[in-house]
Order: C-alpha cells, then sequence, then structure tokens
C-alpha cells in the first residue's frame, strides 16, 4: 500500500479494497520502522489516527466520501494542532500543547484526513538543512548522510521514504521546494494569501506560505484544493474561489511559453544538476512548449534582501516567546529582566537568535532606512522583474537548487553558504508568486528538481505543467533502495 499515491489510495478507499483503518496501520507500521533512521517526525499521533481512522471508515459507510476521506497525511511541526505538541522544531515550545487548529489542519481534518505525526523541521522554520532542529537532522532517505532539505526537511523524508503519502510543509524562501528537490518528491508553494496563515507559527509574515508536499503534482493538487481558501482569521488571505485543480491537470501543453531565466543557468549551478534539467526542458519541448530566454536582472539581490527582510519580521514575531505566556521558562528568574533573557536565551537555538539580532539590528532606529527599507525597494524591483517576465511567457523554469543534497555538517558552521542554497527559491518569496519544484532525475543516488514559477494565482497551470511531464516520466515513481 505505501508504493500508492495519494489519488491510487483514494480510489482504493472508495472501492473498498482496504479500510482507512488498515491503510492508517500499516503506515504507523513504517513510521514505526523506519522513522528511529530518519528523524522525520518528532511526535507520532498513532492514536488519534487510529481513531480519525475510524470515523473516516464510518462517514465512507454513510456515503459522506469524499477524495481525501481516511487517507493519511503528515503535518509540519509548525501548524497548530489542537491537543498535540506543537514545537516549530524548538526547545522554546518542546512543551506546548496546540489548544485550537490551523486553518491548514482544520480544513484537511474537514476533507477526512488521518494525521499520522507531526514532521521534524528547522527551528522556527529558519534554515535549508534540518540541522537546525531542536530535535536533530533528518535524514535524506535517497542517501542517510546527506541533508533532507529545509525547512520542511521531515515532511519531504517522510514523503520520499513512504512513511506518508502527503505532507503540509511552509515556504518562507524555499522550504517547501528545496526539501522536496533534494529528496525526489513534489512541492507547491502557493501565491501569498492563496492558503490560510492562521494557526501556522509565523516565522516572516509577508513571505511564509503553507502547500502540500507528495510525491506527484496529482497529490498535491488534491491537497491543495482540501487546505487553499479565504480565511477571516488571517488579514491577507486573499477572498477568490478555489478552482478544480485536478479539471486542469490534463490540460495539452503545446504552445506554452516558457522562460528561461539566464541568471538561473551561470555561475554557481551545479553542472550535473544543470543537465538533468536541461533534459527535463528538452522533454518540455517534446510536450509542446516553447522556451524563450529571459532575465530577471535583480535576481542577485535576492539573497541579500531576504536576509533583511525576514530577520526583521522574525524578530518582531518572536518577541511573544518570553517566558510569561507559553513557552519555555527558565528556572528561578531573580527578576522580570532575568526571565526575559533566561527563557530566550536557552529557548532558541543559535541560528534563531543569529536571525533576532540581525532582525533588531535592521529594524532599530539610524539603520530602519538603510536596511529595511532598501531591503523593501528591492522587493518592488524583483516584483517588476517578474511582471515583466509574465507580460512575455506563461511560465518560468529552472533548476529549484544549484546542487543536490549536500552531506550532513558540510554547511552547518557556514551560515552564509548555507543561504545560498536558496537563491533561485527566495525571490519568488519576495514577489509572492505561487512556484512547484518537481523530480527531474539523479546524480549519483541524489535526486534533482526543477522549479516551475508562475504568476499570481496560476496554481492550476503550475500542477498541469508539472503532471503532463509526470505522464511521460517515472523519477517520482522511484523510491529510495532502503525504504523500498
Ligand atoms: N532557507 C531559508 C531560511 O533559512 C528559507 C526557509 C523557509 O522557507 N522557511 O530562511
Amino acid at each position: 500500500m505505501h508504493e500508492k499515491t495519494i489519488a491510487q489510495l483514494s480510489a482504493g478507499l472508495a472501492v473498498g479494497h482496504f479500510s482507512s483503518e488498515e491503510l492508517t496501520c500499516a503506515f504507523l507500521d513504517r513510521i514505526a520502522r523506519f522513522n528511529s533512521s530518519l528523524n522525520a517526525f518528532i511526535t507520532i499521533t498513532a492514536e488519534s489516527a487510529l481513531t480519525q481512522a475510524r470515523a473516516a471508515d464510518e462517514r465512507r459507510r454513510r456515503g459522506e466520501a469524499g477524495p481525501l476521506t481516511g487517507v493519511p497525511i503528515a503535518h509540519k511541526d509548525i501548524f497548530c494542532t489542537d491537543g498535540v505538541r506543537t514545537s516549530c522544531g524548538s526547545r522554546m515550545l518542546d512543551r506546548f500543547i496546540a489548544p485550537y487548529n490551523a486553518t491548514v489542519v482544520e480544513k484537511l481534518n474537514a476533507a477526512g484526513t488521518v494525521m499520522l505525526g507531526k514532521t521534524n523541521m528547522d527551528e522556527f522554520a529558519m534554515g535549508s538543512s534540518n540541522e537546525t532542529s531542536f530535535y536533530g537532522p533528518v535524514r535524506n532517505p535517497w542517501d542517510l548522510e546527506a541533508v533532507p532539505g529545509g525547512s520542511s526537511g521531515g515532511s519531504a523524508a517522510a514523503v520520499a521514504a513512504r512513511l506518508t503519502p502527503g505532507a503540509t510543509g511552509t515556504d518562507t524562501g524555499g522550504s517547501i521546494r528545496q526539501p522536496a528537490a533534494l529528496c525526489g518528491i513534489t512541492g507547491i508553494k502557493p501565491t501569498y494569501g492563496r492558503v490560510s496563515r492562521w494557526g501556522m507559527i509565523a516565522y516572516a509574515s509577508s513571505l511564509d506560505q503553507g502547500g502540500p508536499m507528495a510525491r506527484t503534482a496529482e497529490d498535491c493538487a488534491l491537497l491543495l484544493g482540501a487546505m487553499a481558501g479565504f480565511d477571516p482569521r488571517d488579514s491577507t488571505s486573499v477572498d477568490r474561489p478555489v478552482p478544480d485543480y485536478i479539471a486542469h491537470l490534463d490540460q495539452p501543453l503545446d504552445g506554452l511559453k516558457v522562460g528561461l531565466p539566464k541568471e538561473y543557468f551561470g555561475e554557481g549551478l551545479d553542472r550535473a544538476v544543470a543537465q538533468a534539467v536541461e533534459a527535463a526542458i528538452a522533454e518540455y519541448r517534446q510536450l509542446g512548449a516553447e522556451m524563450v530566454e529571459i532575465s530577471l536582472p535583480n535576481s542577485h539581490l535576492a539573497i541579500p534582501a531576504y536576509y533583511v527582510v525576514a530577520p526583521a519580521e522574525c524578530s518582531s514575531n518572536l518577541a511573544r516567546f518570553d517566558g510569561v505566556r507559553y513557552g519555555h521558562r527558565c528556572e528561578d528568574p531573580k527578576d522580570l529582566l532575568d526571565l526575559y533573557t533566561r527563557s530566550r536565551g536557552e529557548g532558541f537555538g543559535a541560528e534563531v537568535k543569529r536571525r533576532i539580532l540581525v532582525g533588531t539590528f535592521a529594524l532599530s532606529a539610524g539603520y530602519y532606512d538603510a536596511y529595511y527599507l532598501k531591503a523593501q525597494q528591492i522587493r518592488r524591483l524583483i516584483s517588476e522583474d517578474f511582471r515583466r517576465a509574465f507580460a512575455q511567457v506563461d511560465v518560468i523554469m529552472g533548476p529549484t537548487s544549484p546542487t543536490v543534497a549536500f552531506n550532513l555538517g558540510e554547511k552547518a558552521d557556514d551560515p552564509i553558504t548555507m543561504y545560498l542554497s536558496d537563491i533561485y527559491t527566495i525571490a519568488v518569496n519576495l514577489a509572492g508568486l505561487p512556484s512547484l519544484s518537481l523530480p527531474v532525475g539523479f546524480v549519483g543516488q541524489r535526486p534533482v528538481g526543477l522549479q516551475l514559477i508562475g504568476d499570481y494565482f496560476a496554481e492550476d497551470r503550475l500542477l498541469n505543467i508539472a503532471h503532463r511531464y509526470q505522464q511521460v516520466s517515472d523519477w517520482h515513481q522511484r523510491t529510495p533502495a532502503a525504504f523500498a
């Protein structure tokens, strides 16, 4: 059963080949068997999963089932889950039991999905390798020496190792797409505002966006259809109908105009990764697409602008963790200041502290104009680059990551090199655009991802473009040998 996609599992449940309870047991067994070698889950919710599965089977017996009823999934541990620890990968929230469900969780529950557990992640979603997690790094199922990418590394590894057929992730600067690429699965970061951020622990609020991670574009379409939609509790949520993503999947690609940004194929891109990406582009030509070279001239400014805006917003968002209201509190504080400083000092890890310091500096009087305001101006220039590109082309293609998965520890002590692994993904968040990564090959044992970037609210088109490729390729069907 674990080899089946969500679409196949949904069909199997519909005709009664297996029950949700059987399916859930099968995945819980795999988690019990394999999680210790991957560290993909922080919390496993076996008991409540079985309760949800039985309820799903009951709904089906009553004829009330939808396509996701009884399908097991996992949630990144950044989404609040009622009655279940929601740690965000941090010691700060190690003992935090969320008192409510995030909108995304609520919507997926309403669609009938079964939660297997909460997946590991970089602390407060800050990282590109899952190594900043308080719970230790996640390993890449394709090669246990390699990182899975981050920050949604646990979700990506769990899907790739077939410990869950799908999972939620969040993407502030690449955290759905980069781990999807490094683990050989499909993931989509929707347009900013498409998926509610309510109950999703905030990192950088103007960039954060939740989305699905699964084996195929079709599975992502099923999950996104359930996750997306207006939420009055998120003031940046967009009130716009959710299209039927499944209905658009098979649209032909004849005449599709694809922009290839010259900045995404230059220096810094690993040669073998470039070859796999070029082979995928050649396949798209076969499918009827037309390639156009474009330029996104401000691409080189994306990382510096992001590393002002994201830390600035994080320094403000993380101010709420003060040891008073919830989260970690130090022992025997002398006074209020001691309570604040020791609680935060003990609760946060090194990368989170680095960003709080950078962000506080960038926002301070006297530096605000020089850094924060400047970064916001660059953000506008980057959005303009994309606006000009989409006047010319329907979609942009390029590598998701400049390299395949790197080794654990390889970049852990060098933040700048680590930050560069998001060089192709970050501009998309600064502009708020939708973007998808799909598997298109390997370098040795390690997967390569192709990134598709669409215009605002073109999720349906991105899923369609990825799906057509997955009809004529089998990269997404391969399973890491140790987890077959
Ligand atoms: N790697 C980037 C960072 O560290 C992006 C993380 C993310 O998308 N959450 O901030």
